[in-house]
C-alpha cells in the first residue's frame, strides 16, 4: 500500500489575505487545483525551519509549503490580528511579542462536526490537513493500520471495507476526522472506537515532542477519553492506528432496528455498513444541508434507585444496564417526553426525527443554539432531576 503524502496545515490568516492570494494561484495556474492558501507552521513552528520566517518570506514559504508537502487541500481559517496580514498590508513591523500573545492562544479543528462557536475567536487555530493510509503489521487473523489523523473518518470505513477488514462498519457515516476520532471515544450501533483503537500519535503543543497513546492510556469511556478530559486541547493527534480484524468477521448486529434491517440478508461487513448508512440517512439531518453537531447530549447514567423512582411516574421510560451499575437513559427520550421533538424557536429547532440533535434552521448564531441547549438542560432538571451533559464541544 503506498502513502500518499504529509502535511501539517496550520491557519493564521487574514481576510485581506485572500484576494493577493487568489491572484498569485492564478499566476501559477494553481487556481481550481488549490482551494486557498495557509500559512504553515510558523507560529508553533513544528513543521519546516523555513517556515519560522515566515513573516518576511511569506511568498516563498507558500511556494515551499505547496512543494513540500505536495498538498493538494488548503483550508483557510483566519484572525483579525494575525501579523502576517499586517505585513502584506504595508507594515514591514513585526513584533513578535504580540505575535506571540495571540498565538498562545489557540484551538485545534478536526471537521468541525462537533463544535458548537458561540463567541469570536481571536487566536491560532490548529487544523489538521495530513493525509494517508497503510497498513504496517499484517497477520493471519487481523492488520494494524496507520492513518493521518486529517483523514475523512467516514472514507476510511469505506477503504476498510473494500479491502474486507473488519471493525468498523458500525461507525459508518460518523462525520469528522480520523483525528477527532480518539477524543470522543467515537460509537454508534454498539461499537465503539476503542475496540479497534491500538494506539495514536500525538504532538504535545507546548514542548512539540510526539508521544504514542496506546489504548490503556487514552482511558476511553463512553464518549470521553483522556483528550477529552485531563490533557484536553494539549495534544494534537497527528495518527491513529487502528486494528482491523480479516475474515471471519466478528459482528455485531444485536441493535434492534439494525438487526431488523439485515433480517433477509446476507451477514457482511458491507451489508452492515450499508444497513447502517441507511438507518442514518432516515434519522439523522444531512449535514449538508441542516446545521447540526450530531446528538447535542451525552445519554445520561443514572443510579438504579433514580431510574426506578422516575419508573413509576413515567412508565415508558427507557433504560439500559451500564457501567458501574447504573441505568443509562436516552436523552433523546427524556427531550422528546418534554415536547420539544420537532419544535422550532426562531432559528433554531429540535430536529424532527430525532430530538438529540439541535438543527439551525439557516441563520442561528451559536449563541441562539446554546441558549435552547440550556433551555433543554433546565428542563430536564426540573422535570427527571437529570443532569444532561454537553457532548458536542461549545467554543
Ligand atoms: C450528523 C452527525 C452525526 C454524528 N453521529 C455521531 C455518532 O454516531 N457517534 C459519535 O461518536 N459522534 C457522532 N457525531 C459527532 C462527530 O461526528 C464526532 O465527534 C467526530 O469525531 C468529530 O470529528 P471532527 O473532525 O468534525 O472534529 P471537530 O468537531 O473538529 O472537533 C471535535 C473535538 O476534537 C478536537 N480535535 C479535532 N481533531 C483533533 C486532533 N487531530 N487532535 C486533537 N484534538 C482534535 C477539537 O478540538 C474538538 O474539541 C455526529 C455528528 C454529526 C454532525
Amino acid at each position: 500500500m503506498s502513502k500518499r503524502y504529509e502535511a501539517m496545515v496550520l491557519s493564521c490568516m487574514d481576510p485581506r489575505f485572500q484576494k493577493p492570494v487568489h491572484k498569485y494561484l492564478k499566476e501559477k495556474k494553481l487556481t481550481g487545483k488549490y482551494s486557498a492558501f495557509t500559512i504553515a507552521g510558523g507560529s508553533i513552528g513544528v513543521t519546516n525551519e523555513k517556515f519560522k520566517k515566515w513573516h518576511s518570506t511569506f511568498w516563498e514559504n507558500l511556494e515551499t509549503s505547496i512543494k513540500l508537502h505536495k498538498i493538494n487541500k488548503l483550508i483557510v481559517i483566519n484572525h483579525k490580528d494575525c501579523g502576517a496580514a499586517k505585513i502584506v498590508n504595508g507594515n514591514k513591523k513585526f513584533n513578535s511579542l504580540i505575535e506571540n500573545k495571540i498565538h498562545k492562544n489557540y484551538r485545534i479543528l478536526g471537521g468541525g462536526s462537533n463544535i458548537l462557536f458561540t463567541t469570536n475567536f481571536n487566536g491560532l487555530t490548529i487544523h489538521i490537513a495530513n493525509k494517508g493510509i497503510s497498513i504496517i503489521k499484517e497477520s493471519i487473523k487481523d492488520v494494524i493500520v496507520e492513518i493521518s489523523a486529517g483523514e475523512n473518518w467516514h472514507d476510511i470505513v469505506l477503504w476498510a471495507l473494500k479491502n474486507n477488514l473488519g471493525g468498523i462498519e458500525n461507525l459508518s457515516l460518523i462525520p469528522g476526522s480520523v483525528g477527532a476520532a480518539p477524543i470522543q471515544n467515537i460509537g454508534a450501533y454498539g461499537v465503539e472506537l476503542k475496540d479497534v483503537f491500538f494506539c495514536c500519535e500525538a504532538l504535545n503543543v507546548k514542548t512539540k515532542k510526539i508521544k504514542k497513546f496506546y489504548l490503556e492510556d487514552c482511558e476511553f469511556e463512553y464518549r470521553s477519553s483522556i483528550f477529552k478530559t485531563k490533557e484536553k486541547n494539549n495534544y494534537v493527534i497527528m495518527k491513529v492506528f487502528l486494528k482491523l480484524n480479516k475474515e471471519p468477521h466478528n459482528y455485531n448486529i444485536n441493535y434492534g432496528e439494525l438487526k431488523k434491517n439485515l433480517k433477509h440478508k446476507k451477514k457482511s461487513i458491507q451489508n452492515i455498513s450499508k444497513a447502517i448508512i441507511k438507518i442514518r440517512k432516515s434519522k439523522l439531518p444531512d449535514i449538508t444541508k441542516i446545521g447540526n453537531a450530531g446528538s447535542f447530549f451525552k445519554n445520561p447514567m443514572v443510579e438504579l434507585n433514580h431510574y426506578e423512582n422516575l419508573k413509576k411516574t413515567f412508565k415508558d421510560i427507557l433504560g439500559y444496564e451500564s457501567e458501574n451499575n447504573k441505568i443509562k437513559i436516552p436523552a433523546g427520550w427524556l427531550i422528546e417526553k418534554l415536547g420539544y421533538k420537532g419544535l422550532n424557536f426562531g432559528n433554531v429547532g429540535v430536529y424532527k426525527k430525532q430530538a438529540l440533535v439541535i438543527i439551525n434552521n439557516g441563520k442561528a448564531k451559536g449563541i441562539e443554539v446554546l441558549k435552547i441547549a440550556k433551555k433543554i438542560q433546565n428542563d430536564v432538571k426540573t422535570n427527571f432531576d437529570i443532569n444532561l451533559e454537553y457532548e458536542v464541544n461549545i467554543l
